[in-house]
């Protein structure tokens, strides 16, 4: 049992275009500290990181307004411009972790179930490092499910680690753990797969997500499939060994080709002139 009297809580919340949900967002989480702090799970000094993920609208007015007419527990990072939603949590991960003893991520729209705060203390308090919250489905849409369920078998059948299937980024992360993530140095990043190839003490937790309740989701098409392919060729090396074999396939094609071209032209001596000229650097390039 881990002896900590007074825990230094930050919620890290990634967000892009998120003026209208902002609001709602900070006063539900900055209330559900304050709860805490009265029942002592939590240290006073506890605080919300916003990491503002380069929003064009006023979603970074409003979160200095709120730090100074509202909350003053409150920090905020900017990103220069809109990176993605895995960089601007790994950012915060970057920024935060040595300000407090363990962080919890939530979306910007609240989709996440801050009612769970307490049990994922409770589990740090205990000794575990990670706890992951995985979404029991029952309240997503038909496409959501099919897509997520077909995009973790393809991934764990891949995969150099197992990783928990719909494991969104709703978690709670040690500072020992958070260090831990900090040292990844990549341009791209796919939370979910590098927490699984950790070896850390985890506790998966079970949640329903909620509606989105202001503005529209943030995860445009291209955005899915960019996270899909981060997933796939970080989790793997399959991507890297087909484009090398289709590489050497290619090039076994066009020594035959250009022998039988060769052979045309030397042998036969049937060939319009400048043709093997060209055809061999096309084969070729
Ligand atoms: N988000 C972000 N950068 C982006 C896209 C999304 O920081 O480029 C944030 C977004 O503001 C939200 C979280 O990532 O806090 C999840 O996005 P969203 O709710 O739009 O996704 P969905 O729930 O529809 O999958
Ligand atoms: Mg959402």
């Amino acid at each position: 049992m881990l002896i900590l009297i007074m825990i230094k809580l930050a919620v890290l919340i990634p967000g892009y275009n998120e003026e209208d949900s902002v609001n709602f967002t900070l006063n539900a989480i900055s209330k559900k500290l304050n709860e805490m702090i009265k029942k002592k799970m939590i240290s006073r000094n506890s605080f919300i990181a916003f990491i503002d993920d380069g929003s064009s609208d006023k979603t970074w007015e409003v979160i200095n307004k709120f730090k100074k007419n509202k909350y003053n527990n409150l920090k905020a990072l900017k990103l220069s411009k809109n990176y993605g939603h895995q960089i601007a949590l790994f950012a915060g991960i970057k920024e935060f972790h040595s300000q407090c003893d363990c962080s919890i991520s939530v979306d910007a729209d609240l989709q996440h179930d801050i009612g769970l705060f307490d049990k994922f203390i409770e589990f740090f308090k205990d000794d575990f490092e990670m706890v992951l919250a995985i979404s029991d489905q029952k309240t997503e849409s038909f496409f959501k499910i099919i897509t997520a369920n077909l995009f973790y078998k393809i991934l764990n059948f891949i995969s150099f680690s197992k990783i928990e299937p719909n494991h969104a980024d709703f978690r709670l992360l040690s500072k020992k753990s958070m260090e831990e993530i900090s040292k990844h140095e990549s341009k791209s990043i796919f939370l979910r797969g590098l927490i699984s190839s950790l070896n850390f003490k985890k506790k998966i937790i079970k949640y329903s997500v909620k509606e989105r309740k202001f503005g529209k989701s943030k995860y445009t098409i291209f955005k899915m499939i960019r996270l899909a392919l981060d997933g796939i060729t970080s989790q793997s090396t399959y991507p890297l060994r087909i484009s090398s074999i289709t590489g050497f396939i290619i090039l076994l094609f066009c020594f035959i080709s250009s022998i039988t071209v060769f052979y045309d032209y030397y042998v036969n001596q049937n060939t319009v002139p400048g043709w093997a000229s060209t055809i061999i650097p096309i084969y070729f390039l």
